[in-house]
């Protein structure tokens, strides 16, 4: 039954029963239309008042400032690995010609500068910066991309610290700066956000992304430290399918514009397919094409914590500590992954030293855990282990039952 089952699965990740109660009923009957919500037109007035309350809702419970747009776009995380390089790129090279356009237009008597030589001025431009992820250099080339800071270097080849921000090899003029706010995989979190982002003033430009999937309604962000902010709805807001974008709006038109797809051409830089085009997304508030609609997590957030994410933060952290605090009272039965200066509030990471064969300890961990009806506990397939997701929908009674367990099982 539901009630015997806690999840600490890393994503999808639970969800309140009574928010699913509601959901379940809106999918039949929503708002005593006789139609469920996921049959509704998503141009309806009825789809377009839920995701105007949804943006309320999120910029409520976020504190976000007036000055950044949300849109729901699809495809994920990885979907905005990708979306993030397209629209970053395009967007600084159309601030380098806009720039080139102004200099010549003063500089050559009001001549306008001739195409070729546009192209040959951004290519120089170009080759210098553009920076990012794997995905950048799959999409781009490894020579486009800077890793600032690779954590393996300082611990013993895997991800186990964050390298001190002086020791950051930034570029000079980088197309955008990506930080993981925390790692999934491995259990590695920032404890707090990194001075060297931080905007050095109002007309500081640099495009700052920030991937917040699995920490996202947890914990207090600077959002003006960064220049936009992604997230999929499946760990704390929702049900997959609708990936979350907050972005400045300095970043989208009027003030800034995706560069014109002929020069990108011209340049050999990738164009953004539309589904994933921010401009495209602002102008057609969200509904350039079918969305799906489906909003509940953040009314009931939003009834139970009246200081908002920041009521909810203590409770995270309140819950990691429990976790922690067993995981160290028995060193040589349990070790946490990651360094203790990064230790992830949401995906708590740890192996099994008990005895000589790990793998047989796990096993039997994990057994004994869903025979108890904690499950999900299971570390991503990439490196094993044990892996404790603290999302939101986890209680702290259910951590209280997990803890009784590891404890069990420490002095088994
Ligand atoms: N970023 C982080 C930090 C994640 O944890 C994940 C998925 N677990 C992703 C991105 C990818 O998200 P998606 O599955 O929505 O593509």
């Amino acid at each position: 039954k539901r009630e015997d089952i806690i999840h600490f699965g890393a994503g999808p990740a639970s969800l309140p029963s009574d928010v699913l109660a509601t959901a379940a009923a809106a999918l039949q009957n929503y708002d005593d239309t006789g139609l469920g919500v996921a049959e509704h037109s998503h141009r309806s007035g009825l789809a377009a008042n839920i995701l105007a309350t949804m943006k309320a809702d999120l910029a409520n419970f976020l504190d976000i400032p007036p000055s950044y747009d949300i849109l729901i776009m699809q495809g994920g995380g990885s979907g905005q690995f990708d979306a993030t390089i397209y629209n970053s790129i395009s967007i600084w090279v159309e601030r380098q010609r806009q720039e080139i356009l102004k200099n010549t237009r003063i500089g050559v008597n009001g001549k306008e500068i001739s195409e070729d030589d546009m192209v040959k001025e951004l290519r120089q431009r170009v080759e210098w910066s553009l920076k990012a992820s794997k995905e950048a250099v799959r999409l781009l080339g490894p020579e486009y991309v800077n890793i600032v800071a690779d954590a393996r270097k300082i611990s013993d080849g895997k991800f186990g610290k964050i390298p001190d921000e002086s020791t950051w090899t930034l570029s000079r003029k980088p197309a955008m700066v990506y930080l993981c706010e925390n790692e999934t995989v491995d259990g590695v979190e920032w404890p707090s956000f990194p001075k060297v982002l931080e905007p050095t003033g109002p007309d500081d430009d640099h495009i700052i992304v920030g991937d917040f999937s699995s920490t996202i309604l947890t914990r207090r962000i600077p959002i003006k430290n960064f220049s936009l902010i992604f997230f999929g709805a499946q760990k704390n807001l929702g049900i997959t399918g609708i990936t979350i974008v907050i972005i400045k709006k300095s970043l989208l038109p009027p003030v800034s514009a995706p560069c014109p797809p002929a020069m990108l051409r011209k340049l050999g830089l990738p164009i953004s397919p539309i589904i994933i085009d921010y401009a495209a997304a602002a102008q057609n508030n969200s509904l350039y094409n079918t969305l799906s609609i489906f909003e509940q997590v953040l009314k009931k957030l939003l009834a139970t914590f009246p200081d908002k994410v920041d009521g909810q933060q203590v409770v995270a952290e309140r819950k990691a500590k429990v976790v922690y605090e067993v995981l160290d009272a028995y060193p040589t039965i349990y070790k946490v992954v990651p360094d203790k200066s990064v230790r992830s509030r949401m995906n708590i990471c740890f192996r099994m030293i008990k005895g000589g064969n790990v793998d047989e300890a796990e096993k039997a961990f994990l057994e004994g855990a869903v025979e108890r009806g904690l499950t999900g506990l299971k570390g991503h397939r990439s490196v094993g282990g044990i892996r404790v997701s603290n999302y939101n929908a986890v209680s702290e009674s259910g951590i209280e039952k997990l803890v009784a367990y590891m404890k069990e099982f420490a002095a088994a």
